[in-house]
Formats: C-alpha cells, structure tokens, sequence
C-alpha cells in the first residue's frame, strides 16, 4: 500500500475515499476533512470562543488538537461523572493534554458537588445509566457554554457516532431526532449552537491521528456503554461498510444532503420556555434535569454555582 500522495509506505489506508496515506499526508488529510465540515456546514470562525467537549477518548482529544492547531481559540470542558474506574483515568487524560498544550480545561465533578455519581441519579430515577449520563451531560455543556460566554459547543462526534444515531433514529422513526440530527445545531430558544466537525472521520481515522500525534488518550470504551444498541449499530454499520466502502458516508452524508431537510420541512420544532426551578430551556414546566435531580433528593441549582464558579458568568 502506497501514499496516494507521495508514493512513500502508506499507514493507513481509507477505503471509502479509494486512499492511502502515508503519516504526514494523513495528517495533511485530516486536517482537511475537519477544515472541509467547518466550511460545509458553516460551523464557526476564528473570532469566535469555542468550548470543547473532552471525555478523555481519542475523538475529542484529536478534536481539541486539531482545533488549536488550526488557529481557534478552544478551551476544554471535562465533566466526571464518577464512574468508577474510568472518570478518574480519562480526567487525567484530558488534564495531561491541556496541561501539555497550555490550553484551558474546565472539569465539573458531579462527585465534588453532590457527592454522589450519575449511577445514583440514574437509580432514583428508574433511567438507564446511559440516558441520565446524557441529560446530565447536555445540560452542563450548555449552561457551562452560557456562562463563559461560549459561542459553540464542540464535541467529538465522528462519522460512527453519526451514522449509528442515523440508523438507531431511522429504525425506532424518531421524527423528532431526524429533525435535529445536524454537524451544527444552531443556537436558539436558550440553547447554544453545537457542532461536530468530526464527522467527515471514521473511528479508525481518529484513534490514526492519536498515535500520530503522541496524544494519549483513555482506550477503553465507559464500561457502562456495554451492549447497548449504538454499538450493535456500529457492528452492522462497519459489516456493510467492509463489503461495500463508501456506505457509511452515502448513508450519512446523504442524509444530511437530502434526507434532513424533509424532516426538518414537515416536523415541527418544539417551542422551549425557561424552566420554573433553573431557567434552562424546557418544553415543560420544569426541566428534565430539575426533575431528576429532585427525585434524586439533590439540589439542581447547587451545580449552577459550581459551573458559575469554574467557567464564569456571562462574558
Ligand atoms: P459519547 O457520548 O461518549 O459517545 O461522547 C460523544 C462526545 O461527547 C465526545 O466526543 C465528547 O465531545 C463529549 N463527551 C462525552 N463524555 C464527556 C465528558 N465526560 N466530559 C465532556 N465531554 C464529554
Ligand atoms: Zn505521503
Ligand atoms: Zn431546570
């Protein structure tokens, strides 16, 4: 396998764009592919305050890398969840980097603040550890962007990620997903804009770019995401992909040319209001964060404070 570049010993080959690449063309090439989304789906500037989503995983460390190296200013949010064996390990992560490259890493501990993990809300609750793990974390990510005066959230979605959602959002008809499932959700009604520019990259394309790079980042997949349905969706999706490349990115990125504007066309977008308890944006009385944390016995405007306290208020 040879450079589609330069002809040099290829790394990694990308059989959906009919490529191989040595190191320092792959670089060149991803780097392209994030440049190229930016652009396509008019994500954000260089003026503008980006605030990057890091779980310690390849996905968004290459993310964050990527940014910094193109230019953009991006500061780092961490939120441990306290589950066990696997925060701790991928907060150092996350710190090891931002200490390395002299960014800024906000880190919200749901442990230092209520002394209790997001497993305990999720039992009070009666709610899988996955689906309280994600309220918890979108509700951060956004009062945290609110507070620094972040213009866009950044997460480390790839085109797995993606298409996995795709599918799972197709199969069960969840019109409403279909509606919203976009590399950049724009901010409105109290929620603020979140982009993906990862999601031209394959996984393979992401975990490449770490070792290249030297970014050590947490290999293990959260031992709480074990058979759940988005990685037997990923299984299906990398089987077709093998006997046909190219069908992940038709799957994907065609929908995103074609298939999203018909939802987005007929399926209305809710209408959000400020919850009654926390001010966040809610189609209820009171949010599903509010609730939860209620249930649960917990303050939900003690994590206000905390987020107050470590990324600031309002500039
Ligand atoms: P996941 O939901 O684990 O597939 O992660 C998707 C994206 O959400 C990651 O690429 C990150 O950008 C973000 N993310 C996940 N977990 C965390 C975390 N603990 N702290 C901050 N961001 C996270
Ligand atoms: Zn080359
Ligand atoms: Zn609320």
């Amino acid at each position: 396998m040879r450079c589609l570049k330069c002809g040099q010993k290829a790394c990694l080959e990308i059989r959906r764009h009919h490529a191989a690449f040595c190191p320092e063309h792959l670089l060149e090439h991803l780097h392209k592919q994030v440049a190229r989304a930016i652009k396509a789906y008019r994500m954000f500037t260089k003026e503008e305050k980006l605030l990057v989503a890091v779980s310690g995983g390849k996905d968004s460390l290459a993310l964050w890398d990527i940014l910094l190296s193109m230019g953009y200013q991006a500061h780092g949010l961490y939120i441990d969840l306290g589950i066990p064996g696997y925060s701790e390990t991928s907060r150092q992560k996350a710190r090891n980097f931002a200490s390395a490259k002299k960014a800024v890493l906000h880190e919200i501990s749901l442990r230092e603040i209520y002394g209790v993990d997001v497993g305990y809300i999720a039992r009070k609750n009666a709610k899988t550890f996955c689906s309280a793990c994600g309220l918890v974390k979108r509700y951060i990510m956004n009062l945290a962007a609110a507070s620094g005066g972040y213009d866009a959230i950044a997460t480390g979605h790839n085109l797995d990620d993606e298409a996995a959602a795709l599918l799972g959002n197709l199969l069960y008809w969840q019109t409403g997903y279909l509606r919203r499932q976009s590399p950049h959700m724009p901010a409105g009604q109290g929620l603020a804009r979140k982009v993906k520019p990862l999601c031209r990259l394959g996984e393979r394309e992401t975990s490449a770019y770490c070792l290249l790079q030297g970014i050590d980042y947490v290999l293990e997949e959260c031992p709480m995401s074990r058979g759940t349905h988005t990685l037997l969706y990923k299984e299906l999706l990398n089987k077709l992909e093998a006997s046909a490349p190219g069908t992940k990115d038709q799957f994907y990125l065609g929908f995103l040319r074609t298939g999203r504007s018909f939802f987005h066309n007929r399926i209305e977008e809710p209408i959000l209001k400020p919850c009654t308890k926390c001010g966040q944006p809610t189609t209820d009385e009171v949010c599903g964060f509010c609730r939860q944390m209620s249930r649960a016995g917990l303050d939900p405007l003690a994590l206000r404070a905390a987020i107050v306290d470590s990324v600031g208020s309002g500039v």
